[in-house]
């Protein structure tokens, strides 16, 4: 269930990012009418700053390229609810990239890469509760600027150009998996739960084929 964020939100200013006081930065982009009360609810206890990427469809991009110039920070999106064990986790983690899995809908394809209307759940990494290492924003200080240059810079390819493209294919980083704990992606259980109606379909069929 995603409801309006209230007046009394926190807000960073989308221009500027003062140096973290945190041991380590927690920032969750959001949008007017999209942040989950339960992400914003596990930001405030883990004092994270909120920033409004709803200015543009290309802000989330400038978001992450201002961050990166800076000092590490770890990534929550506004419908991912990673419970505070794995935020502590992967901020006393010694390595560059660390991913707290969660749901995320994928649409099946034929094999000739047509979609076939259908979606299935899967377990995979993105964006949505992600950290990045000081020693990796320096060591790859132009991974940004690369995503930048060969994308859209449409916030919905983000995770496909950062993650996939220039950090694994180009730069052969791979991230680190922190498994054992769940994290939740709300907007994915809504979509999700809908679809139970097949099971009682397949059931159905099954029955009349015996
Ligand atoms: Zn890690």
């Amino acid at each position: 269930m995603l409801t309006g964020e209230s007046p009394a939100l926190p807000r960073t200013g989308d221009e500027t990012l003062p140096p973290s006081t945190q041991p380590m930065r927690v920032v969750i982009p959001f949008v007017a009418g999209g942040l989950a009360p339960e992400t914003r609810a596990l930001g405030e206890q883990v004092n994270a700053e909120f920033v409004d990427v709803g200015g543009s469809d290309t802000a989330y991009f400038e978001l992450v390229r201002r961050l990166w110039a800076r000092e590490g920070f770890l990534l929550v999106e506004q419908d991912v609810v990673p419970p505070v064990a794995i935020i502590e986790e992967m901020s006393a983690c010694e390595r560059d990239w660390c991913c707290g899995p969660y749901p995320q809908l994928q649409m099946l394809k034929s094999r000739e890469g047509e979609p076939r209307g259908r979606l299935r759940l899967v377990l995979d990494i993105g964006l949505g509760a992600t950290r990045f290492s000081d020693d990796l924003l320096r060591r790859e200080a132009d991974a940004m600027e690369r995503a930048w240059a060969i994308s859209t810079r449409h916030w919905s390819v983000l995770d496909l150009v950062l993650m996939r493209e220039v950090l694994m294919k180009e730069r052969g980083h791979l991230p680190h998996i922190h498994v054992g704990h769940e994290v939740r992606h709300l907007r994915v259980e809504a979509a999700y739960f809908p679809l139970e109606p097949r099971l009682d379909y397949h059931h159905r069929h099954w029955a009349r084929s015996r």
